[in-house]
């Protein structure tokens, strides 16, 4: 089977990895995001909960950055009238930023580079990570992100690939190399990893705050953001969306290279 052939089964199949025994590689076709925590409103005092009126109940983050910002002018019985996605609307509108501070999410990332987390995890403001040590951890089978640009293309997949065969060839020679030298396998993996290319899939738990999760949406969905990161854009949409109404001005496009975009729409 040919590497685009593999590349296109594993995406219809929706697989984000696909052994590709005959190269000697494991491929990585997409970001897999797990959202694995989620901010709980858990209730305010009875006395203020009985003046407050909202149009929603339940434990979601929606209402606890709602919760958050009555606290602020003690605003409980609601004097403009709004629906909860309107008191949140208005808060963004006005620039309230910090309100959105309360409400954390976190993901679990799989099937992602170490290029691309070495760009996520520039995000230092509300943003909390733990990522997987290439010391700790054996890469001799670590599998490797097909870069979005390459789909495709049969022949540049295949000089890739025998690039990243190579250095895990590499990878395993100097770890078994250094065995008898360093006993201690941090010590063999910290030198071997040396050789391990940007592509090598690592894997990510990050949390970040409402705030932070919109403008890391904005930077890293827009069409001047690398590919692989801005394809994780959409996917971090469509996962954080679906669990949290708080991303309803944000949309996914679609970018000149034909690798989706996010971008907000302006509110009225
Ligand atoms: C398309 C693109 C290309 C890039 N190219 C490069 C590159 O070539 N080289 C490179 O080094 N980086 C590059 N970056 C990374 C970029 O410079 C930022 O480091 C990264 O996007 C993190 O964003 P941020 O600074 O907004 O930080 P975040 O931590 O996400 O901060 C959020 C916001 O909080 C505020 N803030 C956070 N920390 C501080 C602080 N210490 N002081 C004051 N305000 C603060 C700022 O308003 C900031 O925008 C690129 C990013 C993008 C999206």
């Amino acid at each position: 089977m040919t590497l685009v052939q593999l590349i296109e089964g594993a995406l219809a199949e929706g697989r984000y990895r696909v052994p590709a025994s005959e190269y000697g590689i494991d491929l990585i076709v997409q970001p897999e995001v797990t959202l694995i925590s989620a901010s709980r409103f858990t209730g305010i005092p009875e006395d203020l909960r009985d003046q407050w009126e909202t149009d929603i109940e339940g434990e979601g983050g929606e209402l606890l950055l709602e919760a958050a910002g009555r606290s602020c002018y003690q605003s409980w019985h609601n004097p403009a009238g709004r629906t909860n996605h309107e008191y949140l609307r208005n808060i963004i509108r006005q620039g309230h930023g910090s309100v959105l501070e309360h409400a954390n999410y976190t993901v679990y990332l799989r099937g992602v580079s170490r290029s691309l987390t070495h760009e996520m995890v520039r995000h230092r403001a509300g943003c909390s990570y733990s990522q997987l040590s290439q010391r700790y951890v054996d890469s001799s089978e670590v599998a490797f992100v097909v870069p979005p640009a390459l789909f495709g293309m049969e022949g540049l997949l295949r000089e890739w690939a025998r690039a990243c065969r190579a250095t895990l060839d590499s990878y395993v020679a100097l770890a078994d190399g250094l065995a008898g030298v360093a006993p201690d396998r941090k010590k063999q993996r910290e030198c071997a990893r040396s050789v391990l290319p940007n592509c090598t899939e690592t894997h990510l738990v990050m949390t970040a705050n409402v705030r932070a999760w919109r403008h890391i949406l904005s930077l890293r969905g827009s069409e001047h953001a690398e590919a692989e990161i801005r394809r994780l854009a959409s996917r971090l949409l469509e996962v954080l969306s679906s669990h949290v109404p708080l991303f309803w001005d944000y949309r996914v496009g679609e970018g000149p290279d034909g690798i989706p975009t996010v971008y907000r729409v302006e509110q009225d």
